[in-house]
């Protein structure tokens, strides 16, 4: 048998989207210019 810690199952890539998400979503949140979009700063928080 050979390892599947390789392989790009299904499984796996909806994994790895997830936590993508929930790194962009939970941990990192940009404070943007309301006005312009502009980045003004980026907040790194891990209360929820
Ligand atoms: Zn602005």
């Amino acid at each position: 048998m050979r390892s599947q810690a390789l392989q790009m199952t299904p499984e796996v890539r909806k994994r790895l989207l997830r936590s993508r998400v929930e790194a962009e979503t939970l941990q990192e949140r940009e404070l943007r210019c309301p006005g312009c979009g502009f980045r003004l700063q980026t907040i790194y928080s891990r209360e929820q």
